[in-house]
């Protein structure tokens, strides 16, 4: 098979490498991207402030990595509050991310973007959907004006009490009501929440822009239980373009901000350099079964 089986960026989220976005993890987690085959790596956004932008352009123009970035609000700027200090504050966060994702040239920007990511200890209320609905729709003009494109991932009940399906997804996105709004999907919280993987994708169809590929336990991909095949079945059924993004955690890199929100207490990997790679192999294993069934 050619080596045009498939166009999809290739991605590798920051936390496979570095735990911050320090001068020397910036230069060391793209450099690796770049060395274990990857086209793109995916920021943390986590503290938008933190990202020196134009270090992050020089070494992702350096090493011809290209980049996204992500972040998810926490229950103190949660925009799906009925508190308005909340959202208030939730849209000061996302507009510090978006500034920081122009100077950088990003041209996408996405996470948990229409709440936080958090364990909620209730329902989300008809009024905190609507607030949430409101913030995210004012976000996407204000990142419409700078050409990109704003994701929104959906993650399990554990991290979000408002979107943890695709279905939810598509009527949410629907109501925004915005052209450069995209569904983020991602198979660890897919295997918790959704009945079928590739129902989910085909769900989603053209509102599908960007996907996270982890495994069950977030460890090496093929050593748990998520239905790759499903996925990927999907993918191809939808011809998706976009980004394919491998998510991986372990204790052994850790952001606290993010780390211990995702409940990452275990070591499931010390070697980064091993595991991109095999998670390398292993998409690009899945992406060519699916063209090779294209025209047979
Ligand atoms: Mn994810």
């Amino acid at each position: 098979m050619s080596e045009t089986a498939y166009t999809n960026l290739i991605g590798a989220h920051g936390l496979v490498w570095a735990g911050g976005w320090s001068p020397e993890e910036a230069r060391y987690s793209i450099e690796s991207t770049k060395r274990a085959g990857y086209d793109l790596i995916e920021i943390l956004f986590m503290n938008p402030r933190g990202v020196d932008a134009a270090l992050t352009r020089r070494l992702l123009d350096e090493y011809e990595v290209q980049a996204s970035a992500s972040l998810g609000l926490s229950l103190d700027t949660d925009v799906s509050s009925e508190d308005e200090e909340r959202v208030k504050a939730g849209e000061a966060v996302l507009a510090d991310a978006l500034h920081v994702a122009e100077k950088v040239g990003l041209v996408y920007l996405g996470g948990v973007l229409f709440g936080a990511l958090s364990k909620y200890a209730q329902p989300v209320t008809e009024r905190g959907r609507a607030n949430s609905i409101g913030a995210v729709r004012r976000f996407c003009d204000a990142a419409a004006d700078s050409g990109i494109t704003i994701g929104l991932e959906i993650v399990n009940r554990y991290e979000s009490n408002l979107l943890n399906t695709a279905r939810q997804a598509v009527e949410y996105v629907r109501e925004v009501d915005r052209p450069n709004l995209v569904i983020h999907l991602d198979t660890y919280h897919m295997n918790i929440e959704e009945v079928d993987n590739y129902a989910a994708v085909l769900e989603c169809g053209d509102l599908l822009g960007y996907v996270h590929i982890g495994e069950s336990h977030r460890g090496y991909l093929g050593s748990g239980s998520v239905d790759f095949a499903g996925l990927f079945r999907g993918l191809g059924a939808i011809d998706y373009s976009g980004p394919i993004t491998f998510e991986s955690f372990s204790s052994k890199v850790v952001m606290p901000e993010l780390s211990h929100t995702l409940a990452i207490w275990r070591d499931l990997w010390d070697d980064s350099m091993d595991l991109a790679t095999q998670a390398r192999s292993f998409i690009d294993a899945q992406l060519r079964a699916v063209a090779s069934q294209r025209h047979h």
